[in-house]
């Protein structure tokens, strides 16, 4: 695990997250800033850059990783309105953490295209 890495420090509790699942593949948290009523964030435990660095081995990983936020979606009662999982790669997109992530974002009107 990089030393510099936020989420890889929030997946070992060395800094304080609002931790809505955990498992030995996967944990997430809810955003410090969210963008949405639920904005619920689903990493790897595993330290994997972005999506790019994804590899024929992740498949099981990626299984997991949507499957948690498919239920999370569900607990946060959003799944019957819509919600949507997204993942930035790269500075256009925006991404600020160098740590693979799904967004789960539910509970108002989502625009599309995003800006
Ligand atoms: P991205 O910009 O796609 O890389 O997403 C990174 C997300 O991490 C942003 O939505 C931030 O608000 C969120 N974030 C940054 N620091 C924390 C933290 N300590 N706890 C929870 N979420 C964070």
């Amino acid at each position: 695990m990089p030393a510099d890495c936020l989420f890889c420090r929030i997946v070992a509790g060395e800094i304080p997250a609002d931790i809505v699942h955990r498992d030995d593949q996967v944990v997430a948290f809810r955003d410090i800033a969210p963008k949405a009523p639920t904005h619920v964030l689903v990493i790897p435990v595993e330290h994997v850059a972005s999506a790019a660095d994804l590899g024929a081995g992740h498949g099981p990983l990626l299984e997991r990783m949507f499957a948690v936020a498919v239920e999370r979606a569900r607990a946060d009662g959003v799944a019957e309105t819509g919600y949507r999982l997204v993942t930035n790669v790269g500075d256009d997109a925006g991404q600020s953490v160098h740590h693979l992530h799904l967004h789960l974002l539910g509970g108002r009107k989502l625009d599309w295209p995003p800006g």
